[in-house]
C-alpha cells in the first residue's frame, strides 16, 4: 500500500523515479508525487495515476536526486494538496511517506502554535513540518538527526524518504512498520518500497528493519538503529527479472497472473514433491518439524483471500494431519486477547509478507511463546524474517491487485505442509499420501486444460456482466473457494456477490433468489455430490440462474446447471486448486465487460501495509 521509491546517482533521477512509481503503482493509486532537487528544491504531484503525473513534468524538474510516491490515502481525499510530496514551509524539504502516524493531531497543534502553517489534511504533513521545525531549532544539525528526532515523536507507523535542497548530497530514510529497502548500485543508489521498482537497476538489496535510519548517498549507505548506533546490514541478492514484472503481452496483469498458475504451481511443487518416494521435502520447516508434529493446535492468521486460503488449509490439516486448526482474521487476532499456549503453532499467510494486521497477529503470537510460520509470497519481506520458519511460494510477483496466483500458491504450499505433517505423524496412510503426491503433481497441466475454455469461460461472462448480484456457493473444500469466488467479482467488477457454504443457503440468502440471481455452485468434490444436488434443485425449484463448477462426468449436476464449466477430476482434497481457476475467469471478463480497470480496483491497493 503506497510506494515510495527515491533515486540519487548518475542518471537523471526523473526516468528512474517515473519508472519506479509505474512500477509501484499497484500499491496505490489515489495520486502520484515527484520532488527533485537541481539547484533548488522542485515539486509536483497530482490526483491520479503516474502517468498524468507525467504528463505536468518539464525539463526542469529533473536532477540527480529525487523521490516520489504513489498515494492509497488514508488521511485525507485523494486530491493535488493531499498528495505527496509534502513540503517544508521554506519549500527547502520534501518527505514522502507511507503509513499512518497516529498521533498527527496533537503533534499538528503543537506545530501551528509555533507557526507553522498545513495545506492539507494529510497525517504526513506533520512529519515535513516537525522535522522543519528541528532543523530551525538546531540550524546546525543534519538533516538525518532531525529526521531521527522527528521520528522519535510519531506513533504509528511509517515508511519515509526525506530530501532538502541544502544538503543535496543525500536521501534520508526512515522505517517503521512499513517496509522500505535500499538498492545498491554503481555510482547510484536507490530506496523503494519493494524490489520491483529497483530490479531493473540493481540485484543488490538491503532491507531496513524496523526503528532504522538510513543516509543514502550516491556511493555510500550508512543505516542507523534508533540508539544512532552505525549497524553493518547484510546485502542481499534480489531473484526478480524484469519479465515478471511486465505484462507479456496480456492486456492485463491479472490475466497474465491467471494464465502463469500452470508454471507457478510447477515452481511451487518444484524439489518439495517427491513422487516415487512418496514424501515431501520443505527446508524451510526442518527446524520447526518436531514442534508442528507436537502441536495441540494450529491457528492460522491472514487477511482477505490469504484468509480463504487458510479456511483451505483448515480442512486439510485437520483431514491430512488430525490437528485441531483454528482460522482468524488477522486483524480481529490480537484484539481478543488470544489464549496461546507454548505448544500451538501460528501459521500466518501474505502474499507480499508486509500485511500490517497479518504481521501485528504474528508479533502478538510470538510475544506469547508460540511458534510462527510464515507462508509467504516476497523473499526477505518482513513476515519472512520474522517467522521462526516458513515456506515460500515461489509464485513470481503478483501485481494484479485481486489475488489469483498467490492463492493457488498458498494452497499449493499447504497442502504440502498438511502432507508431511499426515506423513510424520502418521495420520495418512501412505497409499492415500502416494496417491494425493500423484494427484498433486498433475494439477498444472490439470490447470492448462481448463485454461483452455477461457473462451467458453467468457461467454457465460458476457451473458451475466449487468447481473447486480451474484451468489457463490461451495461445500467441504470448496466453501473457501466460493468465498474467494465472490470476493474476485466484488474487488474487480464492483458486483455485489457473497460466498456461502451450500447448506446455509436456506438459512438466510435463499430469500434472494429468483429469475435475475445467478448462483455459481462448485459441485467439484465427489463425498459433497448428493447434498450439493439437493441445493441446486433448490435453486432451480426458485427460478435461480445456475453456473456449475463440475467434473466432466457430473451429468446429474450438469443437466440440472443452465451453464457449466468442467474442470478435471482430482482427489477432493486437491479440487481448490482447480475449481478457483474458472472462478478467476469469470471475474476478470465481467469486469473487463463492464470497463473497470482490472488491475487497479478502486479503491483498493495490493500490499496492505496500514492496519
Ligand atoms: N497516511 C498517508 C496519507 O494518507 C500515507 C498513506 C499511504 O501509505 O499511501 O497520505
Amino acid at each position: 500500500m503506497c510506494g515510495i521509491i527515491g533515486y540519487i546517482g548518475k542518471k537523471q533521477a526523473k526516468e528512474v523515479v517515473i519508472q519506479g512509481l509505474k512500477r509501484l503503482e499497484y500499491r496505490g493509486y489515489d495520486s502520484a508525487g515527484v520532488a527533485f532537487i537541481n539547484g533548488g528544491l522542485n515539486v509536483k504531484k497530482c490526483k491520479g495515476k503516474v502517468s498524468s503525473l507525467e504528463s505536468l513534468l518539464h525539463e526542469s524538474e529533473n536532477g540527480h536526486i529525487g523521490i516520489g510516491h504513489t498515494r492509497w490515502a488514508t488521511h485525507g481525499e485523494p486530491n493535488d494538496i493531499n498528495s505527496h510530496p509534502h513540503t517544508s514551509s521554506n519549500g527547502k524539504l520534501a518527505v514522502v511517506h507511507n503509513g499512518i502516524i497516529e498521533n498527527y493531531n496533537s503533534l499538528k497543534k503543537k506545530l501551528e502554535s509555533e507557526g507553522y502553517k498545513f495545506y492539507s489534511e494529510t497525517d504526513t504533513e506533520i512529519l515535513a513540518k516537525l522535522i522543519e521545525s528541528f532543523l530551525d531549532k538546531y540550524p546546525e544539525i543534519a538533516l538525518e538527526k532531525s529526521v531521527q528526532m522527528a521520528t522519535a515523536q510519531v506513533s504509528g507507523t511509517y515508511g519515509l524518504a526525506v530530501v532538502h535542497e541544502e544538503e543535496a548530497d543525500k536521501i534520508v530514510v526512515a522505517r517503521k512498520g512499513s517496509p522500505l529497502l535500499i538498492g545498491v548500485g554503481e555510482d547510484e543508489m536507490l530506496i523503494a518500497s519493494d524490489a520491483s521498482a529497483v530490479a531493473e537497476y540493481t540485484d543488490k538489496v538491503i532491507y531496513l528493519d524496523d526503528g532504522e535510519l538510513a543516509v543514502i548517498t550516491r556511493d555510500s549507505y550508512q543505516v542507523l538503529n534508533s540508539e544512532e548506533i552505525e549497524l553493518s546490514k547484510e546485502i542481499h541478492e534480489l531473484a526478480m527479472s524484469l519479465e515478471e514484472i511486465e505484462k507479456g503481452g496480456f492486456p492485463y496483469f491479472m490475466l497474465k497472473e491467471i494464465f502463469e498458475q500452470p508454471k507457478t504451481i510447477s515452481d511451487s511443487l518444484r524439489g518439495r514433491l517427491n513422487v516415487g518416494e512418496v514424501s515431501i521435502t520443505l527446508g524451510g520447516l526442518e527446524n520447526v518439524m518436531e514442534k508442528l508434529v507436537k502441536a495441540n493446535r494450529i491457528i492460522i492468521a491472514a487477511c482477505g483471500t490469504s484468509w480463504h486460503s487458510g479456511l483451505v488449509g483448515e480442512y486439510l490439516f485437520e483431514w491430512l494431519a488430525k490437528v485441531p486448526v483454528e482460522v482468524e482474521y488477522a486483524s480481529e487476532f490480537r484484539y481478543k486477547d488470544p489464549l496461546i499456549r507454548e505448544d500451538d503453532v501460528l501459521i500466518v499467510i501474505s502474499q507480499s509478507g508486509e500485511t500490517a494486521d497479518t504481521l501485528a497477529a504474528l508479533r502478538e503470537a510470538k510475544e506469547k511463546g508460540a511458534t510462527v510460520l510464515g507462508i509467504v509470497n516476497v523473499v526477505g519481506s518482513t513476515i519472512a524474517r520474522e517467522t521462526d520458519a516458513g515456506v515460500y511460494l515461489h509464485s513470481g510477483p503478483e501485481i494484479g491487485v485481486a489475488s489469483t496466483k498467490a492463492f493457488t500458491g498458498q494452497v499449493t504450499v499447504l497442502t504440502l505442509i498438511a502432507l508431511s505433517l499426515g506423513l510424520q505423524k502418521g495420520t495418512i496412510d501412505k497409499a492415500e499420501a502416494g496417491r494425493i503426491i500423484r494427484a498433486l503433481s498433475t494439477i498444472p497441466n490439470k490447470i492448462e486444460e481448463i485454461l483452455e475454455q477461457s473462451l467458453k469461460i467468457k461467454e457465460i461472462a458476457d451473458l451475466f456482466t449487468y447481473a447486480p448480484n451474484f451468489l457463490y456457493l461451495g461445500r467441504s473444500y470448496n466453501f473457501p473457494v466460493a468465498l474467494e469466488g465472490a470476493l474476485k467479482l466484488k474487488e474487480i467488477s464492483y458486483i455485489h456477490a457473497e460466498g456461502y457454504p451450500a447448506a446455509e443457503m436456506k438459512h438466510g440468502p435463499i430469500a434472494l433468489i429468483d429469475e435475475m440471481m445467478p448462483v455459481v455452485v462448485i459441485a467439484a468434490t465427489e463425498h459433497t455430490n448428493d447434498k450439493m444436488v439437493s441445493n441446486i434443485e433448490e435453486i432451480k425449484a426458485r427460478k435461480g440462474r445456475i453456473i456449475a463448477i463440475a467434473t466432466p462426468n457430473n451429468n446429474e449436476v450438469m443437466d440440472l446447471a443452465e451453464f457449466s464449466i468442467t474442470i478435471p477430476e482430482t482427489e477432493d482434497v486437491l479440487s481448490p486448486l482447480l475449481s478457483v481457476i474458472p472462478l478467476q475467469l469469470l471475474s476478470y471478463y465481467i469486469a473487463v465487460n463492464r470497463g473497470c480497470n482490472v488491475d487497479q480496483p478502486r479503491n483498493l491497493a495490493k500490499s496492505v501495509t496500514v492496519e
